[in-house]
This record gives structure tokens, C-alpha cells and sequence, in this order.
């Protein structure tokens, strides 16, 4: 099995031996067998976050094809298996009048997937509506349930994906979410701008579904065959939280390239801590969108056209190639600003 054939951005040798599994016994039986032979184990959603190495992965890949979303419990509160469809699960829920994951449209991969990074995008984040996670545990062997708290969800990170040993698989997630037909209060002012409406607002979920859509198609975030630029695993780099002294040293450098007028875009991220957009260090670095050198070790990865964050495989494209270009951005923001940009996907068999 070709691993490029199930990755979003088409990158990634051979698997060894490869598992599809449909039911949750199909998937606990899969990796306690490969765990009790010693074979390494990969687990594989939608491959929308993941950079497999050209020589692929020396072990058995469980594809985790399980379905099913209940309405169980208390009114909002919805468990889905974790391999159903992430955005037929939003679609779904929409449907259903409930609110609370409106602004996650269009992100590709699977359910099991979300808590992993703790999926986030336009102000909405998966933790804010977690209540549990089901999941088996590889140590032990037992299947339990797992409150939000104990998750350990941070930006764009959680207790799983910390874990390098991957000792936990997702089962199943529950989300609670409100009753009703209008969005959670629009965050993003990108978002509110293109509805209308202030920061705050709420209006009806499927329109704020259908915005989110429309602008994550003009960045190509949305998975198109038609479209070049979203053969990707999404943003590349997470975007840098920097604390005062950090934000201090980015901002002599910009203004020493750029003039004392330039001002560092942030967010405030908590604690005295500021998010400063990885895009726009990428970009002021020297590397704007639709770079990539023709020729040299990163040939046919690319910048996509779209979005400065999203780095592109253009067809041609190995994986070597991807991180030799993902090492010369990091390298040139790190020696332009001092920041080191860390990538957001998961990466298997290959290092920064
Ligand atoms: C065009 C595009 C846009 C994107 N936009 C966003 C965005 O806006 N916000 C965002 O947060 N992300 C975004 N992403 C990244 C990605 O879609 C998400 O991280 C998604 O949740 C990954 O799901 P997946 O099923 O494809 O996971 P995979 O890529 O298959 O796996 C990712 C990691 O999770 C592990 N994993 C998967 N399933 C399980 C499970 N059941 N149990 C345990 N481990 C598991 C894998 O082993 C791997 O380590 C984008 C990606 C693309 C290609």
C-alpha cells in the first residue's frame, strides 16, 4: 500500500503491512496484535496531517474506518465514532440544530483526529466542546473515558499528541453542543467581516457554515482535486506564542528591515504571552507565497499560492523535498526574527 495514495498532500513510501478497520474490535484487535509481535503501529485518519517519510513506514498502518454518531445523554450531547467524516460530522450536527462547531467546516480528516491537536480554526476550537474521549490504551489494553480535562488540550495540542509513544487510540469523541439554530458568538473578525455582523454576534449556523467554507477555499484550505494549492496538510508551521522579551527582539529585527513604522501583527494568547501570525514571519522573511525553488533539494514542494502557511506539494514533489524547504523557511525566519517556528504536522520517519 502506497501511503501517498491515503495523505492529503501525496507524499509517502510503502506501508509494510496495512489494516482497515471498521469496527472498534476491529481496530483494538489490529494494534494489540501488531503491540503483542513488537510491529511499530501507525495510525491513520484522513492523512490531512501527517509527512511520511519517501521510504514509508516500517510497520503496519491501521486505518481507522469506524462509524456511527449517537445522540445520547443530554440535550446537545453528541458521540461520534472516530472514524466518521469530520466535516459530515459538522454538516450533520448543523443539521440537527446544534451549534458550537459552525467555524471547524472544511477541515478535513477524521473525527478521532480532532482532539489529537485539539483542532482549531476561525475562533472555534474542538476543547471548547469536548466533554470526553474514548479511547484504548495500548499499556494496559483497557478501554476507558477520558474527561476533558484530563486531555491536557493546549493550542493546537493535546496529551495524545504530546505522546510520542502514541499510547493512546481515539475510539470515539463526545462534544457538547447548544440547542438551537444560531452560531456560538463569531470570534474572528475575518469571519464577522464576511458575514456582516461584529465580533460577538451570532447568526444562523449554516451561514456562518458557508462563510468559513468560502473563505478557507479562497486560501485553499479546503481539499479540491482542481485546486494545486490544497494538496497540503494545512498550515505547516504553528503560529509562535512568544513572551515579552521574545515579541521584543521581533520587533528591533522587523524595524531594522523594515522601518520604524512596521508594526508586528499579535494576538493576545494569556499569561503576558502574545500569538504572532507564523504567515506573516514567513513572508517578511523572504518567502511569499508560491515560493519554491526549481531545481535544488526542495524541487516540486512549494509555497502555495494561496496561503503563505500551507506548503504545497505541486505534483513532482518527495518528501525530502517538502521538509528541505519547510528546514530553509524555518532557517530563514529563525535567522531573520530569532523565533524558531515548529511544524503543526505529525511527521513519520523524517525530522526538521
Ligand atoms: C487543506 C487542509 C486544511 C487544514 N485546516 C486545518 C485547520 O483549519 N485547523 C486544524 O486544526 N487543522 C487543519 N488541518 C490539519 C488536519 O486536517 C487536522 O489536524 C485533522 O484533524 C487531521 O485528521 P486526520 O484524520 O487526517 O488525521 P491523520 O493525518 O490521519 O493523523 C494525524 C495524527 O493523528 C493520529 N491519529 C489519527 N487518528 C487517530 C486516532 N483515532 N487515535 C489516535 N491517533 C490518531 C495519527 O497517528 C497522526 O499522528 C488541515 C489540513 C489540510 C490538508
Amino acid at each position: 500500500m502506497r501511503l501517498a495514495d491515503l495523505t492529503t498532500i501525496g507524499l509517502g513510501g510503502p506501508a509494510r503491512a496495512f489494516i482497515r478497520a471498521g469496527t472498534d474490535d476491529e481496530l483494538i484487535d489490529a494494534v494489540a496484535t501488531a503491540d503483542a509481535g513488537g510491529e511499530p503501529v501507525l495510525i491513520l485518519g484522513g492523512g490531512s496531517n501527517l509527512v511520511i517519510a519517501d521510504a514509508g513506514f516500517d510497520g503496519t498502518v491501521v486505518q481507522v474506518a469506524t462509524r456511527g454518531l449517537a445522540r445520547d445523554g443530554e440535550p446537545g450531547t453528541v458521540t461520534v465514532a472516530a472514524g466518521e467524516d469530520w466535516d459530515e460530522v459538522v454538516a450533520r450536527t448543523l443539521a440537527e440544530g446544534l451549534a458550537g462547531l459552525e467555524c471547524l467546516s472544511g477541515i478535513p480528516g477524521r473525527a478521532g483526529a480532532t482532539p489529537i491537536q485539539n483542532v482549531g480554526a476561525y475562533g472555534q476550537e474542538v476543547s471548547q466542546v469536548i466533554t470526553g474521549v474514548r479511547v484504548y490504551d495500548r499499556l494496559t489494553k483497557e478501554t476507558l473515558h477520558l474527561p476533558n480535562e484530563s486531555c491536557g488540550f493546549g493550542y493546537r495540542t493535546s496529551m495524545f499528541k504530546r505522546d510520542e509513544a502514541h499510547r493512546l487510540i481515539v475510539l470515539g469523541v463526545t462534544f457538547r453542543l447548544a440547542v438551537g439554530p444560531l452560531s456560538a458568538p463569531v470570534r474572528y473578525p475575518e469571519l464577522a467581516e464576511a458575514l456582516g455582523v461584529e465580533v460577538g454576534d451570532r447568526v444562523p449556523g449554516t451561514e456562518a457554515r458557508s462563510a468559513v467554507i468560502q473563505l478557507r477555499q479562497r486560501k485553499g484550505m479546503v481539499i479540491d482535486p482542481a485546486d494545486p494549492d490544497s494538496r497540503s496538510v494545512g498550515s505547516f508551521f504553528v503560529n509562535p506564542v512568544l513572551d515579552a522579551a521574545a515579541l521584543a527582539a521581533v520587533e528591533t529585527a522587523a524595524r531594522a528591515r523594515y522601518g520604524p513604522e512596521v508594526r508586528v501583527p499579535r494576538f493576545d494568547a494569556g499569561d503576558g504571552l502574545v500569538k504572532v501570525p507564523a504567515a506573516w514571519l514567513i513572508e517578511r522573511a523572504g518567502y511569499g507565497k508560491g515560493y519554491g525553488p526549481s531545481g535544488g533539494p526542495s524541487d516540486g514542494a512549494r509555497i502555495s499560492a494561496k496561503h503563505t502557511l500551507a506548503l504545497v506539494n505541486s505534483g513532482s514533489a518527495s518528501t525530502a523535498g517538502l521538509i528541505a524547504l519547510a528546514r530553509e523557511i524555518r532557517d530563514g525566519v529563525s535567522n531573520t526574527f530569532g523565533v524558531s517556528l515548529t511544524p503543526e504536522p505529525v511527521l513519520i520517519g523524517v525530522a526538521l
